[in-house]
């Protein structure tokens, strides 16, 4: 429920592009990523008060149809008119407003839905984790590992990352860069590590015996081995392993994950917000979960930590059961865009912030300066 009755209406939406150089390249079956352009957006209400939200659509067309330039078309063209000067009342408002007649662009939706739900975290003076209905102090973390040119770089990574204390090692795999990579991985790790793989699509049906003899490697699950179209064969081949699979790129929708839960075509789901169309339809995947004992995690896509503290505030709900790839930030940058940075401690915990309003990823006014390449300010013109 909303505990501030008075309206919001933005006033203005201020689209920048951040240019951010990676510590190391990231390499996984659909390409690497090396130089991350993201997308940021500032919601502004009539009182000058912000929100931040970031899109998590990449340069390419490779794990989604959306690029951050089809974002920024979808946000200035589409999206700006339906929401700048409309008065709602709690953020849940906002995604419906986004979707009739208006298919698809779910990453440019989220980006402004979630700045939405900022805003009025940031309004009401409460933590965004709070306003989602989160609980944890501190949410586990995971990391995420690009495919490596040999095993023994991957075993010296994967390594290393249980060293610094995180909780889950995902390796990046494709055909050919697989089995003696999560065998070679499983041996120097030991038995309890929890150790998973994500494809992102690189296999088809034709592989179900090769990805069965993964099931010796004991994996927590095998993430989004076939296409993002293909839940009938995701089920056909949960059938035939006994390591759950996870869906990502798949789960596009409430009703997707709806379907992935009757069709038993996985039996996790990574939440992405941001691949779902926000915070909203995360929340009903959440509920639906739970309510089927599908355990969720949060997944990332190379967030600064604006986004960052976004996931880490819907990682915070009781459903987030498994450790989501939240990454610090010197994971990924030399200097991350926040004034506090996200640190993991030796446990592999990061915390919530409970102790500030909105997502807990203050922007540092300098450094967002000094990565901005473009901007673009949107305004309401209906007077
Ligand atoms: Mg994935």
């Amino acid at each position: 429920m909303s505990g501030d009755p008075t309206s919001f209406a933005l006033a203005r939406i201020v689209l920048r592009e951040i240019s951010l150089a990676l510590v190391e390249p990231f390499r996984i079956s659909s390409g690497v990523t090396s130089q991350r352009r993201i997308l940021l957006v500032e919601v502004i209400d009539g009182g000058g008060l912000s929100g931040w939200g970031e899109c998590v659509a990449g340069e390419e067309p490779t794990y989604s149809p959306e690029t951050i330039d089809t974002a920024w078309l979808a946000i200035r063209r589409w999206i700006a008119p339906r929401i700048l000067g409309m008065a709602w009342d709690h953020p849940r408002q906002v995604w419906p407003l986004l979707q009739p007649g208006f298919r698809g662009h779910r990453m440019a939706k989220a980006a402004v839905e979630m700045a939405c739900w900022d805003l009025a975290a940031r309004r009401a003076g409460r933590p965004l984790a709070e306003l989602l209905g989160g609980e944890r102090k501190e949410v586990a973390t995971g990391i995420s590992i690009g495919i490596q040119s040999s095993v023994g770089e991957l075993v010296e990574r994967a390594q290393a990352a249980v060293d610094a204390g995180y909780r889950k090692v995902k390796m990046k795999i494709e055909p050919g860069n697989d089995f003696e990579f999560l065998r070679a991985v499983r041996a120097a790790l030991g038995s309890e590590a929890a150790l998973m793989a994500d494809a992102n699509s690189a296999y088809t049906l034709d592989d179900s015996d090769h990805l069965a003899a993964f099931d010796q490697f004991d994996l927590l699950m095998i993430e989004q081995p076939l296409g993002r179209q293909d839940l009938l064969r995701h089920a056909q081949l949960q059938r035939r392993l006994a390591t759950p699979l996870c869906l990502d790129e798949s789960i596009t929708s409430v009703q997707r994950a709806a379907d992935m839960i009757e069709l038993d075509a996985g039996r996790v789901v990574n939440i992405k917000p941001g691949r779902v169309g926000g915070f909203t339809p995360s929340l009903e995947i959440h509920r639906l979960c739970r309510a089927a004992s599908v355990p969720v995690w949060c997944g990332g896509m190379l967030e600064s930590g604006v986004g960052r503290g976004h996931n880490v505030s819907l990682a915070s709900l009781p459903g987030f059961t498994l450790p989501g790839d939240l990454s610090p930030s010197s994971r990924y940058w030399r200097r991350d865009i926040v004034e506090q940075e996200w640190t993991m401690d030796a446990e592999g915990l990061v915390a919530v912030r409970w102790d500030r309003a909105g997502c807990g990823g203050d922007i540092d006014p300098r450094r967002l300066a000094e990565t901005t390449v473009r901007t673009e300010t949107l305004r309401c013109n209906t007077g």
